[in-house]
């Protein structure tokens, strides 16, 4: 069984340490939310675990519908092996509906079914609040090449198809998420970080309920209970 290492870094949501395998990190998730950039904190009890193994169970359908991903092997309910890589300074957000900030900025009612998928970039920079970039910024400023902007975007929306249809089949809206991309050390680019709900939307298909961060985010209760709730009905044994 592979062991922690030296703490490589801490994080808002999780702690990576190096391993015995240059190549290879262990993540570790803590049941730590944040909000608003680190402004908000709180706990919210079993969250680490359920990220891990949510995360690592939609990772596994995303390999085998040919998204690479990072995963290597889930080592304990908080813990996993994953291949290192050097993150792409860049959140990609898709949105099938309008929400958060992009009903704020746009004046778009919560809930509006876009007509088609969007795809946006923030540069991944807490002093800055991850501003809002486009493919232009990112290439002018060296954060990607144009390839890897292809790359990504390609996988990005291919992860939105999957994830759309595995959702809905566990009565679920995919309403909005944001992924992490990486360079493995030939430069390949896969899929990183975390799929949860800390960086998804979630809504109940009959009520329309939020099952995701927005709880805790809003105040709105029940934020353990909604984590549970998905996490149940994903049918991890
Ligand atoms: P944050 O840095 O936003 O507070 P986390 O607490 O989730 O976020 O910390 C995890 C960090 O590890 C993030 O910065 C993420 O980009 C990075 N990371 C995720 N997967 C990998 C990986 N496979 N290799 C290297 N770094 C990774
Ligand atoms: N998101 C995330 N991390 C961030 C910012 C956004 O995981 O640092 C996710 C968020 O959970 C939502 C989607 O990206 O699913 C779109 O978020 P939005 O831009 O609407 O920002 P917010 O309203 O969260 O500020």
């Amino acid at each position: 069984m592979m062991k922690k290492l030296d703490l490589l870094y801490e994080g808002k949501a999780k702690k990576v340490y190096k391993t015995e395998d240059e190549n290879v990190l262990i993540v570790d998730y803590k049941d730590d939310a944040t909000a608003f950039n680190g402004l908000k904190k709180g706990t919210i009890v079993g969250k680490g675990a359920i990220n891990n193994r949510m995360s690592n169970h939609i990772f596994r359908l995303l390999e085998k519908e040919g998204v690479p991903t990072h995963l290597v092997e889930e080592l304990s309910d908080r813990e996993t092996a994953v291949k290192k890589v050097e993150i792409v300074p860049l959140e990609v957000i898709i949105r099938n509906v309008a929400a958060g900030s992009f009903s704020k900025k746009l004046g778009i009612e919560e809930g509006r079914k876009l007509l088609r998928p969007t795809l946006e970039f923030s540069y991944k920079n807490d002093e800055l609040g991850d501003p809002f970039i486009n493919g232009y910024y990112a290439l002018a400023l060296g954060l990607a090449t144009e390839e890897e902007i292809e790359t990504i975007s390609d996988y990005a929306f291919r992860v939105n198809d999957v994830l759309i249809k595995y959702f809905d089949s566990i009565g679920i809206e995919l309403i909005d998420f944001k992924i992490e991309f990486g360079r493995l050390a030939d430069g390949t680019v896969i899929l990183a970080d975390e799929i949860s709900p800390d960086t998804c939307r979630l809504w109940d298909k009959e009520t329309r309920e939020k099952l995701d961060k927005d709880r805790f985010r809003r105040d709105l209760g029940n934020v353990e209970d909604a984590y549970e709730e998905v996490f149940k009905r994903l049918g991890i044994k």
